[in-house]
């Protein structure tokens, strides 16, 4: 999830009364006041927290965030009318995934058994765009699986359930999913027809009840193929994320020669504005620095050492701690 402009423009306002209320409180105590402490630091480290939840808060949870979210998809229509990069569909032994590209940087994905013309979408931001892939692939719209509530993961689901009357909507109770109508746990299974079997996993973290889904190959003679919302990217942790995500990891683990040759390749095709999904997670394992908190080289130049008294868990979750740190704070470019 990215913020949108109003939540700068509402962080400013909330910054300035914040600020105001800091000065007040130290004209008041003026024994607190250490110039050389950094004052700005200081101001952002109590300030941060609080705005971040407010913003978020009104993103997620009232009117306003969903009114954005409109603004945003009717933005990114006009921008980008053939979707923000090109894709090609992934086709094994008659089962179809195609990647959606929505809004500016996300991806639905509809996942289509082409022998009985069922179909599943994951995570369907923009109704329109997905109503024109059914359409051009005449199929018929099963499932809904959705992986967090965020609008644009779940912005559509609405408005596909009420033009496909038998279609289920899937996803976690706890994230308030529009159009929930199948509650689903850890480790559930949703089956569409008799070739498409999913598995549902609970990845708490990015929003309390956020799920991935695992297609199962074993129902069509396939490999497994994971949709993985917002919990993981490309060399990160749904959208085209790529090429920022693999100039961090250059950061904290430049000596990578893999993570190099990703690097290459994702320059390349997003030059032609070419689709970078998908990646396997054998590939992830060797260059994501988020799926490497056991490598020593990422220990060096993240600076950490285990402690003495410290578990192999406890230290590569130190580890992982310290790399959020760091990405929440990445420039990029
Ligand atoms: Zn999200």
């Amino acid at each position: 999830m990215a913020f949108p402009d109003w939540t700068v423009c509402l962080l400013g306002v909330a910054a300035s009364i914040c600020g105001c209320f800091y000065f007040y409180r130290l004209l008041r105590n003026p024994a607190k006041i250490s110039w050389k402490k950094g004052f700005v630091a200081d101001l952002m480290a109590r300030t941060e927290k609080p705005l971040f939840w407010i913003a978020y808060s009104l993103y997620t949870r009232t009117k306003l965030g969903y009114m954005f979210y409109k603004r945003q998809m009717r933005k990114a229509r006009e921008k980008y009318p053939n979707g923000h990069s090109r894709t090609e569909p992934t086709i094994i032994n008659g089962i179809k995934i195609i990647p959606l590209p929505i809004l500016s940087d996300n991806y639905s994905y509809v996942i289509i058994d082409t022998v009985s013309n069922l179909a599943v979408v994951v995570d369907p931001a923009d109704p329109r765009s997905v109503q024109s892939c059914l359409d051009e692939e005449g199929a018929t719209l099963e499932a809904v699986l959705c992986t967090h509530r965020h609008w644009d993961h779940s912005g559509g689901n609405t408005a596909l359930v009420r033009h496909h009357s038998s279609c289920r909507v899937f996803g976690n109770a706890l994230d308030n999913i529009p159009g929930l109508t199948h509650p689903v746990t850890d480790k559930d299974v949703i089956d569409v027809g008799t070739r498409l079997q999913f598995r549902a996993f609970y990845t708490p973290g990015h929003t309390v009840g956020h799920m991935i889904y695992l297609l199962d190959g074993r129902s069509f003679g396939g490999p497994n193929s994971l949709f993985s919302g917002d919990l993981l990217f490309l060399s990160g942790c749904g959208h085209e994320y790529a090429e920022d995500n693999l100039l961090f990891a250059a950061e904290v683990e430049p000596g990578n020669v893999e993570r190099e040759q990703k690097l290459q390749w994702v320059l390349q095709r997003r030059s032609q504005r070419l689709c970078t999904s998908p990646s396997t997670l054998r590939e992830e394992k060797q260059y994501n620095p988020f799926l490497r908190s056991h490598a020593v080289d990422l220990h060096q130049a993240l600076g950490l050492q285990q402690n003495q008294d410290e578990d192999w868990t406890s230290y590569r979750a130190r580890v992982l701690e310290e790399l959020r740190r760091r990405k929440d704070v990445y420039k990029g470019r």
